[in-house]
């Protein structure tokens, strides 16, 4: 069991059960892997599930009458009458109207908190900046006010939430729902998830927001294909997640602090010439306010530091092509070590699009093997600002309503 919840954690690659020593079971699990068919499909037919799972079309005509009786699926309109040879087959798809899950996003700047139906759509969404001096108690209230107005402004029936899927910066420790440290918010072992449900009376379940946002990418994102991703969140610090064979890998990983420079410039963690001290959002507002001696007019941001690049500031422009050019040496090393099909750069500096991206890539070119050049590709994220509320939706999806043993409690 535990080995088919980990690999229906992001694919459902679980092979359909045909000859059951347990007639309940099976129907769990050929249920759950009949409801992951259709997230990664959007729209498909019983026809085409049934040759997708090597099932026969009468099991899956009773899984899918079952989850019409439940409004979880319904018909959606009719597909191409090549696929049967006759009648055109009437396709299937997860009612967008029938459940939905909350999505929090923690940020050290802004929290967003956001409903998604079954799809991963967004049907309503409030954005704030956090509570200033990070208390828990203070972010727990707020987060729990945002969700009752958004609750609110998008219509939706309390009744029909499944729970919340929560992310946040730093070192998560899933199984029991604690946020061991975060250097981010300043929180050390925090229950979050036992504090959460406890304000929201709402099940919670919590991970790190960079693998958050990776499971985000792998299901409404630029990953939805791929099997193997590495994905940077360029935000407040630097993290990173790694897709292997259409898993997230479940280890934790410290890109940020990949040694990548001589320069004498000191990390948080306490080294000298970690990428974090050079590219990350932090470090490029330090170096910004530094050297635009902007301090008596205010702290300058990386947005703000976009435009005045965008505007012909030439000192804006060589921070960025210093913080891409690292990033490039750093995505090199772990393409190099990997070959992954496709490198993803997200988060809130990734932002400011290609004034890190040309001089990342222009880098990265110049270190990586000629044969990992031509079959892995550099993107940047295309779910936006929105990629970290998206994957907490999704983060909720996965426990909420796609796993196995979750089956009973929707039907
Ligand atoms: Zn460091």
């Amino acid at each position: 069991m535990k080995m088919e919840k980990e690999l229906l954690s992001t694919q459902g690659r679980v092979p359909a059960v045909k000859s059951p020593g347990d007639p309940e079971n099976a129907r769990r699990i050929n249920t759950a892997l009949v409801l992951n068919s259709l997230r990664q499909e959007d729209l498909l037919s019983r026809v085409q599930i049934a040759r997708r799972l090597r099932l026969s079309k009468m099991t899956v005509s009773a899984i899918v009458s079952d989850l019409i009786s439940a409004e979880i699926v319904s018909e959606f309109g009719r597909g191409d009458a090549k696929e049967t040879g006759g009648r055109r087959p009437i396709l299937l798809t997860l009612d967008p109207a029938s459940k939905f899950v909350v999505g929090v996003d923690i940020g050290t700047t802004n929290t967003v908190v956001a409903i998604g139906n079954l799809r991963g759509e967004l049907v309503g969404k409030t954005r704030r900046p956090t509570t200033r001096n990070h208390a828990v108690e203070g972010i727990v209230e707020q987060v729990s006010s945002m969700l009752a107005e958004t609750v609110g402004s998008a219509g939706v029936d309390g009744e029909r939430i499944l729970g919340i899927g929560l992310s946040v910066a730093g070192l998560v420790d899933r199984e029991s729902g604690h946020i061991l440290l975060s250097p981010d918010l300043n929180w050390h072992d925090v229950p979050i998830r036992e504090i959460l449900h406890a304000k929201t009376g709402r099940e919670v379940v919590v991970d790190n927001c960079t693998r958050v946002m990776t499971l985000g990418e792998r299901w409404y994102g630029g990953a939805r294909n791929v099997r193997n991703l590495f994905y940077v969140n360029v935000g407040y610090g630097i993290g990173s997640a790694i897709i292997v064979n259409g898993e997230i890998y479940g280890r934790n990983s410290e890109f940020g602090h990949l040694f990548i420079t001589q320069q004498p410039v000191r990390c948080d963690c306490g080294n000298l010439g970690c990428l974090e001290a050079v590219s990350s959002g932090q470090a490029i507002e330090r170096m910004a306010n530094e050297q635009l001696g902007t301090a008596s007019q205010g702290w300058i941001t990386v947005q703000q530091l976009a435009q005045l690049s965008r505007d012909g500031n030439a000192t804006a422009t060589s921070i960025f092509r210093n913080a891409g050019k690292y990033l490039g040496r750093a995505i090199s090393v772990v393409a190099n070590l990997y070959n992954p099909e496709k490198i993803i750069l997200g988060g809130g500096v990734a932002l400011a699009g290609d004034l890190l991206l040309d001089p990342l890539i222009e880098e990265y070119h110049r270190h990586v093997m000629s044969v990992i050049r031509d079959t892995t590709s550099i993107e940047l994220s295309s779910l936006g600002i929105d990629a970290g509320v998206i994957g907490a939706a999704a983060l909720a999806l996965n426990s909420f309503v796609f796993q196995i043993e979750h089956i009973n409690h929707l039907l």
